[in-house]
């Protein structure tokens, strides 16, 4: 069995056919958690996973992204995004659905910054709203999954103050959240260790080398493995749409670096998963 941490079927790639995607997943024994970016993507999630008995979960909240209106464009991606104004509320109501396992995606994203805002608000309200985010699952004990790019040290500042001021909320000996698809060096794993947090590798970790060292010395406790679909398609499937059932190549890569067999990789990994989530 194998748990894809983060997928998404809510988004409009799998439009058509995201029920075909998620059967042919629960019947590979590959489960999901379908992670929202703005309201309307997170309650998609939640509808996906109310359909299923089991196997299909949902993560809400708003992505900073999503915070300001501007059409983002990679070689991974083209979309326009929403100028969402968070409403702690609203995704409160969500959260408290038991489909929902956790807060995310929320972060910092520093990478979009020419969408014609001044840097520093850009910077301001998206740590507010991480800010509220961090709250909300605090006060409804989730675990949070985590987006940062070019934002970790910005990341790990705001989170030592975030538990300073709220150490009543802070659970003690547990992994509170997940800094997924990451792609840092080993010191900056550790910082995000060291505050409580774990991290996961997406189809990055199949198509550079740089992530070998880490994952060799990496300690079997402090991660977890997702496909973030439909980017970030793994070696062998670069340039296809990425799928949950994709999740099996990272876990293979994995295994190869730590000269582990899958097996024990899938095992390893479903363990902390189920652990993280309460699945
Ligand atoms: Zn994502």
């Amino acid at each position: 069995m194998l748990i894809d941490t983060h997928a998404h079927l809510n988004l409009n790639a799998f439009k058509d056919d995201a029920d075909e995607v998620i059967r042919r997943a629960l019947q590979k024994n590959t489960w999901m958690i379908n992670v929202g970016a703005d309201f309307k993507s997170s309650r998609r999630a939640l509808d996906y996973a109310n359909k299923y008995e089991r196997g299909v979960f949902a993560a809400v909240g708003l992505h900073p992204m999503h915070l300001f209106k501007f059409n983002a464009k990679t070689d991974e991606y083209d979309f326009t995004t929403r100028g969402e104004e968070f409403n702690y509320d609203a995704y409160e109501q969500l959260a408290k659905f038991s489909k929902v396992v956790a807060v995310g995606e929320v972060g910092l994203d520093f990478y979009h910054m020419d969408i014609g805002v001044a840097k520093d608000k850009i910077m301001k309200l998206q740590k507010d709203i991480l800010w509220q985010q961090l709250l909300l699952a605090r006060r409804l004990d989730l675990p949070l999954i985590l987006h940062s790019r070019k934002s970790y040290d910005c990341l790990v500042e705001l989170i030592r103050r975030f538990k300073k001021e709220h150490r009543d909320l802070m659970p003690k000996n547990k992994s509170w959240g997940v800094v997924h698809c990451f792609e840092g060096n080993e010191d900056e794993a550790w910082q995000f260790f060291n505050l409580g947090l774990i991290i996961s590798f997406t189809g990055l970790i199949t198509f550079s080398k740089r992530f070998n060292d880490l994952i060799r010395r990496l300690p079997n406790d402090k991660f977890m493995i997702e496909t973030d679909c439909p980017f970030l398609a793994p070696e062998p499937c670069r340039g296809q749409r990425n799928e949950p059932l994709f999740v099996k190549h990272i876990a293979e890569r994995i295994a190869e670096i730590k000269n582990l067999s899958l097996e024990q990789i899938a095992e390893i990994t479903t363990q902390n998963a189920r652990k993280f989530f309460n699945i």
